[in-house]
């Protein structure tokens, strides 16, 4: 069985929710520049991907690659670029870093504290990230309230960095449900990464991420030796809670 037999089912007010995030995306396209799309690759991300292809917008898309990545996510890159009508840009880590980083505490240094794990982070997702996003007016996420309840309150429009780092978040898909995304990406025909259908529902690092149950929570199958509270790569943390 697909991840779309399983997951594909539109809620109640999936057609107003995809108006409002086409509307969105219109808006932004033109209201901020210069414009981003952060993506995984996960299902949300490749669901934006689509809209900005389909409504012809001038965002480009950016990737962190790693360097611990699936194949099949690899893959679903490779065919990401061959197949986008906009730019989808790769930003990796600095390679010294991880040189150093893998000499001095091993492959495996992300199980045995939560620190180590956070230092991987850093060096593998933040770092590029932030080169990803300088000079940014604005980015755009795949975050939806529904994730977690750390994400609960995801706002469609998130101006509360701005004063720190003069960027706008947008979420376009904050309303969204899994099953508005996995109708959207049935009803598209949008290509995915074949781990969704592996029970894998939110892909990130090999490393850091495995298959879940029918009824495990859609996060359980991220840092799953962590506590709940610690399971942000720090990509969406807001500043305040870093600083606590
Ligand atoms: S998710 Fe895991 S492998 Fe990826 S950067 Fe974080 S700790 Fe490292």
């Amino acid at each position: 069985m697909s991840a779309i037999d399983l997951h594909a089912r539109p809620s109640k007010e999936y057609e107003a929710k995809l108006a409002e995030t086409q509307k969105l995306l219109i808006r932004a396209a033109s209201e901020f520049r210069p414009l981003k799309q952060a993506s995984s690759l996960g299902a949300e991300d490749v669901v934006i991907t689509h809209l900005i292809n389909a409504l012809e917008l001038d965002i480009p898309v950016f990737v962190l690659e790693t360097g611990a990545l699936h194949q099949e996510t690899l893959d679903l890159l490779a065919r990401t670029q061959a197949a986008s009508r906009t730019a989808v840009e790769v930003y990796r880590p600095v390679q010294e870093s991880v040189i150093q980083f893998v000499a001095r505490e091993g492959k495996d240094a992300m199980y045995r504290s939560i620190e180590l794990r956070k230092s991987c982070c850093h060096i593998r997702k933040l770092e590029p990230l932030e080169r990803a996003l300088a000079g940014q007016q604005a980015w755009i996420t795949g975050l939806r309230r529904e994730q977690s309840a750390a994400r609960a309150e995801v706002p469609l429009v998130d101006a509360s960095e701005v004063p720190k780092n003069g960027r706008t978040k947008l979420n376009p898909l904050a309303n969204w449900t899994w099953g508005d995304v996995w109708h959207y990406i049935g009803a598209n025909q949008v290509d995915y990464n074949p781990l969704h259908d592996q029970f894998y529902p939110s892909i990130g690092c090999a490393p850091c991420t495995r298959a879940i149950s029918l009824g495990e929570d859609f996060r359980a199958g991220r840092w799953w030796w962590e506590d709940e509270s610690a399971k942000e790569c720090g990509l969406h943390v807001k500043q305040e809670k870093v600083a606590a």
